[in-house]
């Protein structure tokens, strides 16, 4: 019995240093909140389905793509701890306007209806729209062959704007570049048109068995980084973050990542 009731008091002895060291840890973990609580977040929206720029790798857990290295970068650079949101296309600007994020990237073109509700960062990358169709597909060969066609777009993009003003086109608005590329392959539309770096990285990755691109440009377009009104400072501090990565040459090995080649000048 004298035994078992030592037993039980080295038992509790035992224990009560496990506690003790535990404690020690929580102090330690309570440091680290801190920390994390004083640390900076920049929540940074994006569309993540529009590689090469955004995507969700196969598990569907992180953010990869052009777009998502340099925004961690800039972050990094600016001091701040990157928070990524996927939000749709069509609903990152009303999401900045309503406080929820502080900037954007989204292989988004700078334009004057845009400038109207977010500050642009100076470009960063250079883009355009192409027309998408099915292999076998004879009739279409320019962008005015497009008039009286369906022709799928992503909702709220550019290649809605421009598509619509072809003349007698039937457009159907979808909610993701992929979206529009499956349309096409059903047979519910004739054509569709995206930037034309996602129509490529597309078709490589599907290996151009059913749709191939045309070559001719519709638009010269410019990505820049959205950021919100409501902080014009960190305007000037998301453009001399830019500056950086393109003065230390870590743009560049970005870009090399994703595209293969050197970044034109
Ligand atoms: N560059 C196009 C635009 O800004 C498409 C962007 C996108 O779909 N992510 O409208």
């Amino acid at each position: 019995m004298k035994r078992a009731m030592l037993m039980c008091l080295a038992l509790v002895m035992a224990l009560s240093m496990l506690v003790t060291g535990c404690g020690g840890g929580s102090g330690e973990k309570k440091k680290d909140d801190a920390k994390a609580s004083t640390e900076k977040v920049l929540r940074i929206g994006t569309n993540a389905d529009f590689a090469p720029f955004e995507f969700q790798d196969v598990d569907g857990k992180n953010y990869e793509g052009f777009d998502m290295d340099l925004i961690r970068a800039v972050a990094k650079e600016m001091k701040y701890k990157a928070d990524i949101q996927n939000i749709n296309f069509d609903g990152l600007i009303p999401a900045m306007e309503s406080g929820n994020l502080d900037v954007i990237i989204s292989g988004m073109t700078i334009n004057d209806e845009r400038k109207q509700k977010v500050n642009f960062s100076d470009p960063y990358y250079k883009s355009g729209l192409t027309i998408v169709v099915k292999n076998d597909n004879k009739d279409i060969k320019t962008f005015k062959d497009l008039k009286g066609k369906r022709v799928a777009v992503q909702i709220g993009t550019t290649s809605a704007k421009e598509v619509k003003k072809i003349e007698g086109v039937e457009v159907k608005e979808l909610n993701s570049s992929a979206d529009t590329f499956m349309e096409l392959k059903a047979g519910g539309v004739d054509a569709v048109v995206n930037d034309k770096p996602v129509n490529d990285t597309y078709i490589k990755t599907t290996g151009g068995k059913e749709v191939r691109a045309l070559d001719e440009l519709l638009t010269s377009e410019d990505y820049g980084i959205a950021i919100s009104k409501k902080n014009p400072e960190m305007l000037k501090e998301v453009n001399a973050a830019l500056k950086k990565l393109h003065e230390n040459g870590e743009y560049d090995k970005i870009y090399k990542k994703w595209f293969g080649e050197q970044a034109k000048k």
